[in-house]
């Protein structure tokens, strides 16, 4: 008896967090200015490189953020922004040609801006890295035109190494060299730095600090270090709806103790069973 007593104790933090995940789904933390996380937009994206976004879900998604009243800013200028309006973070890791061609002119239709992570040692070259990709990445002329437009060129290292694994000097050159290269090139102060294949931690971090870099770009839910400078941004795959993005990355979305409450409230004053419940709450829009 006693045993059974403490098994049902011991056993009352996790049947509560199940019955929470049945009633709403995983429960997300609120992020201040979400980030979007892509590596290439084409028409017609087609499997197996998962990180290809199609064009017509890409405009479908800015379109809908807009309409939603958020305005798409850089990296380093996040926390500028208009006081009427939500701030994204687009972003897009690789500097891909196809980023030019097919998701800037939607960007600037909206009147977005974005930053683009760029891999200097690859610049006009195709990636060794993505072997389902027959993408070149972006040409210095390109990675020019693309500051002159105003949106944000950040560094992605000389050659997409994953840093953790470097050496101190071989660590300092990656990130030292990417920057002064593309700040040669475009004339632009390069601050912010996206980390190859989401590799950084305390040292990468304070080397990248000591080379100049201000900002960074880290996975969502990394484990390894965190920091008011290192941004969240969300990765964005090919079999993701516009819909469930737009669900991870508008705080609205996010579900809060008193909504959660009225919402309950409301449903078992009607008699309605738990589990539908759930599903009328997953089909709420806000
Ligand atoms: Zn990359």
């Amino acid at each position: 008896m006693i045993v059974n007593t403490l098994f049902l104790i011991a056993a009352l933090p996790f049947s509560a967090g199940g019955l929470a995940s049945l009633l709403f789904g995983k429960v997300n933390r609120q992020i201040s200015v979400p980030g979007l996380l892509f590596h290439s937009v084409i028409p017609g994206a087609l499997l197996p490189n998962l990180s290809c976004y199609s064009t017509k879900k890409f405009e479908h998604l800015i379109a809908l953020l807009k309409d939603q009243n958020y305005q798409g800013v850089t990296v380093s200028s996040r926390d500028k922004h208009l006081p009427d309006k939500k701030s994204v973070l687009i972003t897009f890791d690789d500097g891909f040609q196809c980023v030019e061609e097919y998701a800037l002119p939607i960007i600037e239709k909206f009147n977005f801006k974005t930053t683009i992570f760029c891999v200097t040692g690859f610049s006009g070259k195709k990636s060794s890295w993505d072997i389902y990709s027959n993408n070149r990445h972006l040409d210095n002329n390109a990675i020019r035109r693309i500051a002159a437009q105003g949106h944000e060129i950040g560094s992605h290292t000389s050659s997409h190494a994953f840093l953790p694994y470097l050496n101190d000097t071989d660590l300092r050159t990656e990130l030292a060299t990417s920057k002064k290269t593309l700040e040669d090139m475009t004339g632009c102060p390069v601050t912010s730095i996206s980390f190859p294949f989401g590799g950084v931690n305390r040292r990468v971090w304070q080397y990248a600090q000591q080379v100049g870099y201000t900002y960074g770009t880290i996975y969502r839910d990394h484990k390894k270090i965190s920091s008011p400078d290192l941004f969240p941004v969300y990765g964005v795959y090919q079999f993701e709806s516009v819909e469930n993005i737009l669900h991870k990355i508008n705080p609205q979305n996010y579900i809060s103790v008193s909504r959660a409450v009225s919402v309950l409230l409301s449903h078992f004053s009607k008699g309605t069973p738990v589990w539908r419940l759930r599903d009328t709450y997953q089909n709420i829009t806000y």
